[in-house]
């Protein structure tokens, strides 16, 4: 991966976070405060021009000034937390990105979110999607898959992470408030962790 790459997979993750704006609304507005769409839009329009205004000239770069603008830009939860996905791999991500560097990066990310948030799977968060999306490209990376395949499987693992939240009970963020109600409705930070894979998928291909 180089930093043209990594920049494209934000502006892909940025297209279809604005294009699914309004059902990752609607699914926060279910068992939430209904803004994830809006947050998530608008912070990724600031990545896309923070990345454009000063354009970094490794994957380590731009993964740090993502998850820096999330941070800054994006009021609630989801900010913080992707902000420190993206910063964290952006501090392990080692030169050259392969695959298995990637890879590795990404656990760490994922482990950060989980610190975080205080998260674990099963808690009906981000995690969710992104902790199997990180275990399917680390088992990839171990079996010698493809880069394409492997993200691939790994967009796949996230998007079956995120359908696997509806029928979990909240335990973390303003949905565990709900209880028993936020039962048969999809998290949707897990809904946009699963385009942030898909946008990976797309940009790969
Ligand atoms: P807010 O809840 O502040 O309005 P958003 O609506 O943008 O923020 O994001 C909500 C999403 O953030 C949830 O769907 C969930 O995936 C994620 N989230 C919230 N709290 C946590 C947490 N403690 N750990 C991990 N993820 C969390
Ligand atoms: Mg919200
Ligand atoms: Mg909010």
């Amino acid at each position: 991966m180089n930093a043209s790459l990594c920049v494209a997979w934000f502006e892909e993750a940025a297209r279809l976070v604005h294009r699914d704006r309004d059902r990752l609304t609607r699914l926060d507005a279910e068992i939430g405060d209904g803004d994830h769409g809006t947050n998530l839009d608008r912070g990724l329009t600031e990545v896309r021009k923070a990345l454009a205004e000063s354009p970094p000239g490794s994957p380590a770069e731009v993964l740090t000034l993502a998850g820096t603008t999330l941070i800054r830009r994006v009021g609630g939860a989801s900010g913080p937390l992707y902000g420190s996905v993206f910063r964290q791999m952006g501090k392990t991500l080692q030169s050259p990105v392969t695959l298995a560097a990637f890879s590795a990066a990404f656990e760490e990310g994922v482990v950060a979110v989980e610190r975080l948030g205080k998260a674990a799977l099963g808690d009906k968060t981000m995690v969710d999607a992104l902790a199997p999306a990180s275990r399917a490209l680390a088992l990839a990376v171990r079996d010698g898959v493809g880069v394409r395949e492997a993200i691939e499987q790994a967009a796949r693992a996230a998007a079956e992470g995120a359908e696997a939240t509806i029928p979990m009970r909240a335990r973390k963020g303003r949905a565990s408030y709900l209880g028993e109600r936020s039962v048969g409705h999809m998290d949707p930070g897990a809904a946009s962790s699963a385009l942030f894979m898909e946008a990976l998928a797309t940009v790969v291909r």
